[in-house]
């Protein structure tokens, strides 16, 4: 049985990385899937031919926000799960702080989850729906160097959820995140080079419990999990999804 049938949801940034694996299986189980893309219209249009349908979205303006949420509206009616899952990491030395960077971060991270969920939270309340917000183990404090202001933007995502799950419960909406480790994407891989991408998975074999570094699919399937019924029970959780990761204490590499 699909675990998701009869259920809509909206994948924002959903284009490539994680947020693409999530609409590949949300779709195989059964969901009407809806993605949003900034600027990877191709990578979209390539989900397209699969069924799952495509609409323009940057989340730091909400008048596009608004405009993807009435195409979901217009295509299915309904809207049941929303993946708040559009990110951004942009590195650097806590004292070399860039403004701009850090903005962009601010109003990709944070704004973008805020933005969402508001303009989502009407057809969400009908449905008694599910927000996933994909956070990272950088929220919780863990994180490679150079990524400071990123974790900050994360641990607001972690926060958001927790309270956005008390603000909502009355609506029957329930709110959980998902705090991936190290996954292999463009958003870990495009500012190193590939010397400093092994040097990590080497690490990270290391320093995982489970012996590897993460993968798309590891989080889909978490997702999946918190999009269907079997977690029912759950609501204000932030599930880290890393691999049993032990070097929290201190910058790692
Ligand atoms: P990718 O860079 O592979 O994908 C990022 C996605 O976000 C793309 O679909 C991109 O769309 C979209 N996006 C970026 N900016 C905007 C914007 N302004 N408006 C709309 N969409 C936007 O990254 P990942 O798949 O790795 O990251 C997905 C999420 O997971 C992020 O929130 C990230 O912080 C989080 N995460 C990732 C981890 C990892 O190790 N990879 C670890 C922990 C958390 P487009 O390309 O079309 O512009």
């Amino acid at each position: 049985m699909s675990r998701l049938g009869g259920k809509v949801a909206l994948i924002t940034g959903g284009s490539k990385g994680i947020g693409r694996e999530i609409a590949i299986r949300f779709k195989e189980e059964g969901a009407g899937v809806v993605i949003t893309y900034n600027s990877s219209r191709e990578m979209a249009l390539t989900l397209e031919k699969g069924g799952i349908k495509i609409v323009k979205c940057d989340v730091t303006k909400r008048n596009e926000v608004k405009g993807a949420i009435e195409f979901v509206k217009k295509e299915f009616g309904r809207l049941d799960i929303l993946v708040n899952n559009a990110g951004i990491m942009l590195n650097m030395p806590f004292e070399d702080f860039d403004e701009n960077k850090v903005r962009k971060m601010i109003d990709t991270n944070i704004m973008g989850v805020i933005y969402s969920t508001l303009e989502s939270l009407e057809m969400l309340k009908k449905s008694h729906g599910k927000i996933i917000n994909i956070a990272s183990n950088a929220g919780i404090g863990t994180a490679f160097s150079n990524t400071t202001f990123y974790s900050m933007t994360k641990a607001s995502v972690i926060n958001l959820t927790k309270r956005m799950a008390f603000d909502f419960s009355k609506y029957g909406v329930r709110v959980n995140s998902i705090a991936p480790g190290w996954i292999e994407t463009d958003l870990t891989t495009y500012a190193r080079t590939p010397e400093e991408t092994e040097r990590i998975k080497n690490f990270l074999e290391k320093s995982t419990t489970i012996g590897r570094y993460g993968k798309v699919d590891d989080i889909s399937k978490v997702a999946v999990f918190l999009a269907s019924d079997e977690s029912d029970y759950i609501n204000g959780q932030v599930l880290l999804v890393d691999g049993g990761r032990t070097d929290y204490l201190a910058h790692s590499i």
